[in-house]
């Protein structure tokens, strides 16, 4: 976990994106590709967080992926979401407050979970 970055930014940002400079130069290096399913992107490139800024991560180059917009869905709610969790429950039991545990989200036919 990078301990750096925080300094980079001004106030409080509860959620930050990348600045232009840094989706340009990613997604020359992608070379119009999305880095999940390695396909050209179609319409309107997407940017994800390598690591969510929730769990510490950064608006630098090297925490910016691009994606297409259906990676980008399917990131957000099978990956972001848990580990946003996780490390919310890593705190709650520190604290001493033992959360219930139970699956809150509605699993599709397909797999995908859907998070309320
Ligand atoms: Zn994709």
């Amino acid at each position: 976990m990078p301990s750096h970055g925080f300094a980079l930014t001004s106030g409080p940002v509860m959620r930050s994106e990348f600045s232009k400079s840094t989706k340009l130069a990613r997604f020359e290096h992608a070379n119009g590709h999305c880095e999940t399913c390695h396909q050209k992107i179609v319409g309107v490139a997407e940017y994800d967080h390598a690591v969510p800024c929730a769990a510490g991560g950064t608006n630098e180059f090297d925490n910016c992926r691009v994606q297409c917009r259906r990676c980008h869905r399917v990131k957000t709610s099978k990956v972001d979401v848990p580990q946003i969790a996780k490390s919310k429950r890593i705190v709650e039991r520190r604290a001493g407050l033992r959360p219930k545990r139970g699956f809150k989200g509605w699993r599709k036919f397909n797999g995908e979970v859907v998070w309320k």
